[in-house]
C-alpha cells in the first residue's frame, strides 16, 4: 500500500523525497509530497519515520490488516515508539531501540 499524505500537514521539507529507496516520493507544483508509483512501494515505512511533522501514513496492507488499521512510529533519539491500531480500534504501543546518535 502507498503512503498517504496528510497535505495540510506537509511543509515540502522534502525528507521523504530523500530517503526513499525506490525513489518514489516527490514534491508537487504546490510543494506538497506524494508518491509517484503506488504499486512500487514496499511499505519500507523510511519515508514515514523521516518526516518530523506526521504527515505522512503507511496504510496496512489488507491482508494483515484493512482499513483503518494503522502503525505510526514516533522517531525519539535512540528509539522508535510504535503505535499500532488495530481494526477494532484497539491500540498498543511498542518502543524498538535503534543506533541513532
Ligand atoms: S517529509 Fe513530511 S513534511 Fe517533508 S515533504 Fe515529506 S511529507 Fe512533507
Ligand atoms: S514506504 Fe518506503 S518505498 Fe514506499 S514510498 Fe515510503 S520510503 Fe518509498
Amino acid at each position: 500500500m502507498p503512503p498517504v499524505v496528510y497535505q495540510e500537514k506537509c511543509k515540502g521539507c522534502g525528507k521523504c523525497e530523500e530517503i526513499c529507496p525506490g525513489d518514489l516520493m516527490e514534491l508537487n507544483e504546490g510543494k506538497k509530497a506524494f508518491c509517484r508509483s503506488a504499486r512500487d512501494c514496499w511499505d519500507c515505512m523510511a519515508c514515514v519515520k523521516a518526516c518530523l511533522y506526521g504527515a505522512i501514513e503507511t496504510r496496512i496492507p489488507y491482508q494483515l490488516g484493512y482499513y483503518p488499521a494503522r502503525l505510526i512510529p514516533k522517531m525519539g533519539d535512540k528509539e522508535i515508539e510504535w503505535t499500532s491500531i488495530d481494526i477494532n480500534g484497539k491500540v498498543d504501543k511498542f518502543v524498538v531501540k535503534t543506533y541513532n546518535k
